[in-house]
C-alpha cells in the first residue's frame, strides 16, 4: 500500500471517529499509569516505511511510526545514519518528534526534532498538512515538538543523516570528581568527538565516554548478550564496537534497567536469551508488572513506601554539579545517565532552551523506596521544583505533578493556545496539560 493510500483509510477514520482520538501502536516508551477513558485509536501500525534516503543531500524521509531500529537499517547502506538516534530501537521517528528524542550526538545536532526539515500532520479535525520551518504552517512545525499528539499526529517526517564509518573507537574518562568531570564534559563538547555522553555510579565515581568514527579497528567488543555495556565503562579505558553495535549499545540492557528484572544474573541471560535481550522485551515485562502491581504489593508486604521516578531532564552545565548533590541527596538513583545537549538556534515553542547554553541531561530510571511514609509525587515534585529552579526543563513521557499555572508558565501556554485554536479548533485531541499531567 503507498503513503497516499495508508492516508486516505487514515483520514476516513479520523472522520468517522466520534470519540478522543489515541493511537493503535504496536509498542510505547511513555512512563505513566494512563486513564483509559474510551477512544477512538488510530491504526497506523503500518506507518513504518523508509520513503526515501538521500545520502548526498542528507536526509532520510520516513512515516511517522518507523522504528529507529528500522530506520538506521534502512540508512546504513547508504553510509549514513539519522543525526541523532535515541538509544531505544522502539522508538519511532514520531514518537521522538512530538515527545523529545536525545542521544549521544546531541551536544553536536541537538535533540531529535532539531534535526527534522519536515513534518507531515494529520491534524485531529481530519485535515492533513505538511509544516517546514519557513512554510504557511511554520508555527505548527515549531510547536510540533513536546506536543505528545495533542495538535495532531506525524505521518511523514524528513530528518537530517550524517556520513558514518563502519566503527566508533570509545574512549572512557574516569573522575572522581563533580566539577571536575561537567567542566571536561564543557571541553569535549568543544572538541573532535562524534559522541560523548557518560555515567554517575556514585558521588565520587564518574565516566565520561568520548566516540569517534574510525575506518579500522583491532577488535571489536559485543554488549549484545553475555557482556554488560555499562559495567565495560568502569572496566575499561577503550573500547571499539562496530557503528550498529555503538547505536544500540545501551539498549540491550536498558541502560541498566534489566537489573529491576533480574536479567544482569549470567544463568538468567542464557535461559532469555540474545533475542529478548532488549527494551522491547523489558517494557513488556514492566506493563505486565504495572498492570499486576506485583512489585508493589511485594514492596507493602515489606513494609516498603515507594515511588516510580523515571525522568530525563535538561540543565545548564554551569548547575550541573548543583543538580547531581541534589539527586544523590534527596531522591538516590544510581546511576544516573549524562548526555550533553547543544541547541541549535531555533525556538521550539513547547520545549524552550536557551541556545548559548550548553546543557546536560540526566536520566534517572528506578523506584524511591522509603520506611517513612511520603505524599504521592514528592519525589518527583522535589526534582521539578530543583529543575526550574536552576532554569533546566523537563521532558514529559512520565510522571508530572506540576499545578497548571506552573505547567503553562513552562510550556508556554499561551503560543499553545493559539496553535490549538489553529490545528484543534473543536478540541478533538486532549490538551497537554490533560494528556502529561492528568494522565486523560
Ligand atoms: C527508560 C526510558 C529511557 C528513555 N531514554 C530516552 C533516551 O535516551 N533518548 C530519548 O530520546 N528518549 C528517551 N526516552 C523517551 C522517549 O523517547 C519518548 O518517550 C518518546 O516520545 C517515545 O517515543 P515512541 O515512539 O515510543 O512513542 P510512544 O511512546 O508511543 O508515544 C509517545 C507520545 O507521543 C505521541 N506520539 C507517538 N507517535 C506520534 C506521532 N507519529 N505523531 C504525534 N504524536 C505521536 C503519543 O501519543 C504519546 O503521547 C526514554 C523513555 C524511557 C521510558
Amino acid at each position: 500500500m503507498t503513503h497516499a493510500d495508508k492516508v486516505e483509510r487514515l483520514l476516513a477514520a479520523v472522520r468517522a471517529a466520534d470519540a478522543p482520538l489515541g493511537l493503535a501502536k504496536d509498542t510505547s516508551n511513555l512512563f505513566r499509569d494512563r486513564q483509559e477513558g474510551r477512544k477512538a485509536r488510530l491504526d497506523v501500525r503500518d506507518f513504518t516505511a523508509v520513503l526515501a534516503v538521500d545520502a548526498a543531500a542528507g536526509w532520510v524521509e520516513a512515516e511517522g511510526m518507523v522504528t529507529y531500529e528500522h530506520l538506521v537499517d534502512a540508512c546504513l547502506p547508504h553510509g549514513v545514519m539519522p543525526a541523532v538516534v535515541p538509544e531505544l530501537k522502539s522508538i519511532t521517528l514520531g514518537g521522538a518528534a512530538a515527545g523529545v528524542g536525545i542521544e549521544a550526538s546531541s551536544f553536536r545536532y541537538g535533540l531529535v526534532h532539531e534535526t527534522l526539515a519536515e513534518i507531515e500532520v494529520l491534524l485531529p479535525d481530519g485535515r492533513l498538512v505538511v509544516a517546514t520551518p519557513d512554510n504557511a504552517q511554520a508555527d505548527l512545525f515549531f510547536g510540533f515538538p513536546n506536543s505528545y499528539g495533542t495538535l495532531g499526529y506525524a505521518l511523514r517526517l524528513r530528518a537530517r543523516v550524517v556520513p558514518v564509518r563502519p566503527y566508533v573507537r570509545l574512549t572512557h574518562h574516569h573522575y572522581t570528581d563533580p566539577a571536575a568531570c561537567f567542566a571536561a564534559l564543557e571541553r569535549l563538547c568543544a572538541g573532535e568527538a562524534d559522541f560523548l555522553d557518560g555515567v554517575v555510579f556514585g558521588p565520587r565515581e564518574f565516566v565520561l565516554t568520548e566516540g569517534h568514527f574510525v575506518g579500522h579497528a583491532p577488535y571489536t567488543s559485543d554488549y549484545g548478550f553475555e557482556h554488560i555495556y555499562y559495567r565495560s565503562l568502569l572496566e575499561r579505558d577503550e573500547d571499539y564496537l562496530s557503528v550498529r553495535d555503538f547505536i544500540w549499545r545501551w539498549d540491550t540492557d536498558w541502560f541498566w534497567c534489566s537489573n529491576n528484572l533480574g536479567l544482569q544474573n549470567p544463568i538468567l541471560r542464557r535461559l532469555v536469551g540474545r533475542k529478548r535481550l532488549n527494551s522491547v522485551f523489558y517494557t513488556k515485562l514492566m506493563r505486565l508488572n504495572s498492570r499486576w502491581r506485583l512489585t508493589h504489593r511485594l514492596d507493602r508486604l515489606m513494609g516498603w513506601h515507594r515511588e516510580s521516578v523515571i525522568q530525563d531532564v535538561d540543565i545548564p552545565i554551569a548547575h550541573a554539579a548543583e543538580f547531581l548533590d541534589f539527586l544523590l541527596a534527596e531522591i538516590g538513583i544510581l546511576p544516573v545517565w549524562l548526555c550533553p545537549i547543544r541547541p541549535q538556534g531555533r525556538t521550539f515553542t513547547l520545549y524552550p532552551m536557551r541556545s548559548d547554553t550548553l546543557y546536560v541531561n540526566f536520566g534517572f530510571w528506578d523506584v524511591v523506596r522509603r520506611r517513612e511514609a511520603f505524599p504521592p509525587g514528592h519525589h518527583n515534585r522535589l526534582i521539578e521544583a530543583k529543575v526550574m529552579a536552576l532554569g533546566g526543563i523537563k521532558s514529559l513521557y512520565s510522571d508530572s505533578y506540576y499545578d497548571q499555572t506552573t505547567f503553562w508558565r513552562l510550556y508556554d501556554g499561551a503560543a499553545y493556545r493559539r496553535l490549538k485554536a489553529r490545528y484543534d479548533p473543536h478540541g478533538r485531541a486532549r490538551d497537554l496539560y490533560q494528556k502529561c499531567v492528568l494522565r486523560q
